[in-house]
């Protein structure tokens, strides 16, 4: 069924008059994988969001498909295998979305024996991650180090590693998953919480939801449910009466972003700060971002926030390890805070914490699945549904299929990005956009092979420009195919812009409050909330201080 706002009556209709195989309660990258698993099997299958579809972490990670070199030092060889060989299966079913990205590793520190440990370690860690020849671990000495990134303070520094991890969009990635499940018969709905659990002698056999929007409330059947809603899998237990046992363990990570010129690495940089932790600075349309923090969180799961002692720490490790001359808290453009769903492990600090996922049922048949990376999701998704198979063999005379998500690209992907690039290129060349190649760039990284059809209806539209002609197309599109209820959905999750180009979103917001009123006919009362929710989050971006 299609992910559409326009359609959303449709859907919610079909979710209460069907009795589904399986509900995946949770719209996050970890949900998102098991509706495409399970889809593909010939499940029966929907996922039911609380609110917008990777509304949770997944919209707030560091956003990198990354083999985990942490996991090494801390001796998890099997995570690392898992999630290194995951990164090559991600790129290639999503090309357009999971891009290449050389990371560089400064060494400091008086002796050469980190050097040399590094170096092995990498080894171990390319050949437990199948890395391809051409992206393993190159070491450099210190003027090499210092030549890939003259920003780096050089005081100390003894050499570096350069590897290659993968930069993706996380929410991006998650709606498409999503989209491709309902491409292959999946229903999905965002804004529909799942308030409690429909039982039948002690088993589960629904769930009772509320509509976020129209606040209507209805039932769904299912034969089973998973719990995937990451730092909520705990709430959700709790509801179904099964919180015993192991426990979430939850950290708060934040990010910030400026201006690329204020720190302008050439590459990825994984440096140390002054306590020893490890923190990434990656370039991105035209900013840095740097991140992250990790710090036991216990207040509200509905409002994880910024502090000004968030963007501090972070500013400090910049100024640590880079000869930059002093970035202002003024100067952090936008920033964001997300959950870590971690298991707890008593006695263990924040960082210490293994980033594995685990599997938990209950006596009424709740599957729930807690920790695990943005990264391994596909293979996270894989045991979950190998469990709902074998439980679903047993009462069901349907046979399912084997996992086959390692090799059905996503409908986004678009394999063959030069020739598009060209293309559009060639395109802009001839008269419109010009100037704007970096637009047909992000276009394309951005939506993949629908940016063809973004581009065709941005042709059609009356604008004085052809820049604003391809937002109102983006707005539409969303509404029309992604299922963007809210404007907090148009900038945060499906672009980026609310992270990435703040200036954007301020200077757009009323033309972009325009089509969504219209085209989702929204009252006075609505527009204003809208409007008001909005700058909240521009305010919260900003950690309190005006945009
Ligand atoms: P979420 O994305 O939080 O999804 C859970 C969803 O459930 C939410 O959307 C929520 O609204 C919904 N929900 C909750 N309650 C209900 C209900 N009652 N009814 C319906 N829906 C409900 N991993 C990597 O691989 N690479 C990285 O670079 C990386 N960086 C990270 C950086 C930070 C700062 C953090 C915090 C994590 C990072 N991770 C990274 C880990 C990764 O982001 C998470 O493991 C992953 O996003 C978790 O996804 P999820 O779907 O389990 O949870």
């Amino acid at each position: 069924m299609s992910l559409s706002a326009l359609h959303r009556n449709e859907t919610k209709k079909s979710l209460s008059e069907a009795t589904f195989d399986l509900i995946v309660v949770g719209g996050g990258i970890t949900g998102a994988g098991i509706l495409l698993d399970a889809a593909t099997r010939g499940i029966k299958v929907c996922m039911l969001e609380k609110h917008d579809f990777a509304y949770g972490t997944s919209s707030r990670s560091t956003k990198l498909i990354h083999g985990g070199l942490r996991y090494l030092k801390q001796l998890e060889f099997g995570l690392v295998h898992e999630v290194g060989s995951e990164r090559a299966v991600v790129h290639k079913i999503a090309p357009h979305l999971v891009l290449p990205e050389k990371m560089l590793l400064p060494l400091s520190g008086g002796k050469s024996t980190g050097y040399w440990l590094t170096s092995f370690g990498l080894s171990v860690y390319d050949w437990l991650a199948g890395v391809r020849k051409e992206d393993r671990r190159v070491m450099l000495t210190r003027p090499q180090t210092l030549k890939a990134e003259p920003l780096l303070n050089s005081k100390g520094i003894i050499g570096g590693a350069l590897y290659t991890e993968y930069r993706t969009d996380d929410a991006r990635l998650t709606i498409e998953i999503i989209k491709t499940a309902c491409d292959q018969g999946a229903v999905a709905l965002n804004y529909a919480e799942v308030k409690s659990f429909v039982k039948e002698n002690g088993s589960i056999k629904g769930v009772e939801c509320i509509d976020g929007l129209s606040g209507n409330t209805f039932q769904v059947k299912s034969k089973m449910v998973v719990n995937a809603t990451g730092p909520w899998v705990d709430q959700l237990r709790l509801k179904d009466g099964s919180l015993e046992g192991k426990r979430l363990h939850l950290t708060k990570g934040v990010h910030i972003v400026v201006d690329h010129q204020l720190v302008p690495v050439k590459q990825a940089v994984y440096f140390e700060g002054p306590d020893g932790r490890m923190v990434f600075a990656i370039p991105r349309d035209g900013k840095t971002y740097i991140g992250t923090t990790d710090t036991d969180y216990r207040e509200s799961l509905e409002e994880v926030v910024t502090k000004r002692e968030d963007v501090e720490y972070l500013l400090k490790a910049v100024g640590y390890a880079f000869a930059v001359s002093g970035v202002s808290i003024q100067e952090v453009e936008s920033t964001w805070a997300g959950l870590r769903p971690l298991i707890h492990e008593d006695g263990k600090s924040a960082s210490e914490l293994s980033r594995k996922d685990e599997i938990f049922e209950s006596s009424s048949g709740l599957l729930s699945i807690a920790g695990g990376k943005l990264t391994g999701y596909r293979k996270m998704a894989e045991r979950v549904v190998d469990l709902v198979v074998e439980k679903l063999s047993v009462e069901d005379e349907n046979i399912f299929g084997d996992c086959v998500t390692d090799r059905l690209p996503l409908t986004a992907s678009y394999s063959d990005l030069d020739n598009f690039l060209q293309a559009k290129a060639n395109f802009l060349k001839n008269g419109e956009f010009t100037a704007q190649k970096n637009l047909a760039h992000r276009l394309m990284h951005t939506y993949g092979r629908a940016s063809e059809k973004i581009l065709d209806q941005s042709r059609l539209i009356v604008s004085s420009d052809p820049v604003t002609a391809l937002l109102k197309a983006e707005v539409m599109y969303g509404i029309e195919s992604e299922s963007v209820e809210k404007l907090s959905d148009f900038f945060v999750r499906r672009t980026g812009l609310l992270y990435f180009d703040l200036p954007k979103v301020t200077a757009t917001l009323e033309m972009v409050l325009k089509i969504f009123s219209e085209r989702l006919n929204w009252s006075a009362d609505r527009i204003q909330q809208e409007r008001g929710d909005l700058v909240k989050l521009m305010t919260d971006a900003r950690f309190g201080m005006p945009a």
